[in-house]
């Protein structure tokens, strides 16, 4: 059995994807997911970057346009409005007025920022050759742990995403994702098995296979995501998550609703 649901797929708003949500649907309807939520790009609450999020003024006709795709298939395919945001220290309260001025369904947290860099960004990936990528690590980790503190979030988005262009720590991180892992389950967040990973130049779901052991041995509960960028990747390499998640030792993942759990599924 694959997952029932996709629960991180993005729309053109955020400046780099491409197809209309009703082509996502489409997608999932053609594989038999009974389910879909749409968590594309909340406005950076730092600054404006067309390129990677959409604006504040355009966070009306997002949940218009779900909405009105979640009317046009409800006979077919459940689905729900969520959102993906940047978890930028400083300005959590921001985020918050951001988050709660629609009723998403859940929100994915997610790090792509250590100290206004954007490390997973193509456009400044040359600052990696510059910089501590230990310290990369540490840093990335510590972001989580804050971001799950700040009970902004649901589920933490992606959460070995430093390794995207593929940069390996060189010291052993288990103690920073234990200690991570710890935190996610206080805070009450879910990770995510995101297969994007594998179609990045590290070729490796998010999160790796010895990290995902770890959340689980810890307690912290799991849901899937392709990360869709188009249409065409809608529930993409499912089964090999699948087979991760058993991996890992997981037996069961969750579904959200209004932001909380709503259903445990069997694997
Ligand atoms: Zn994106
Ligand atoms: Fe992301
Ligand atoms: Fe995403
Ligand atoms: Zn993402």
């Amino acid at each position: 059995m694959t997952p029932i649901y996709d629960y991180h797929m993005h729309t053109p708003l955020c400046g780099h994807a491409i197809g209309q949500p009703k082509e996502y649907a489409e997608t999932a309807i053609k594989l038999g997911l009974e389910e879909i939520g749409f968590s594309d790009h909340a406005p950076l609450v730092s600054h404006e970057d067309p390129r990677i999020t959409m604006s504040m003024k355009q966070l009306p006709t997002y949940y218009k346009m779900i909405e009105e795709v979640r009317e046009k298939y409800k006979k077919q395919l459940r689905i729900k409005v969520a959102i993906e945001a940047d978890f930028i220290p400083g300005l959590e309260a921001k985020t918050k007025k951001i988050l709660d001025d629609y009723p998403y369904d859940y929100v994915i947290g997610s790090v792509h920022f250590i100290k206004n860099w954007g490390f997973d960004d193509p456009d400044t990936r040359e600052t990696w050759d510059e910089i501590d990528i230990n310290r990369v690590y540490h840093d990335y980790y510590d972001l989580l742990r804050q971001s799950a503190q700040s009970k902004l979030f649901n589920i933490m988005g992606h959460v070995d995403l430093v390794k995207k262009f593929g940069h390996r720590a060189t010291e052993d991180m288990t103690t920073e994702i234990t200690k991570t892992a710890k935190v996610f389950k206080d805070s009450g967040m879910a990770v995510e098995i995101n297969t994007s990973g594998l179609r990045k130049p590290i070729k490796e779901m998010y999160p790796a296979l010895s990290n995902l052991k770890i959340y689980c041995k810890t307690g912290v509960p799991l849901t899937f995501g392709s990360d869709a960028h188009d249409p065409n990747d809608v529930g993409r390499d499912y089964k090999a998550a699948v087979e991760l998640a058993k991996q890992a030792g997981y037996k069961e993942y969750v579904m959200f609703k209004q932001r909380k759990i709503e259903k445990i599924i069997k694997l």
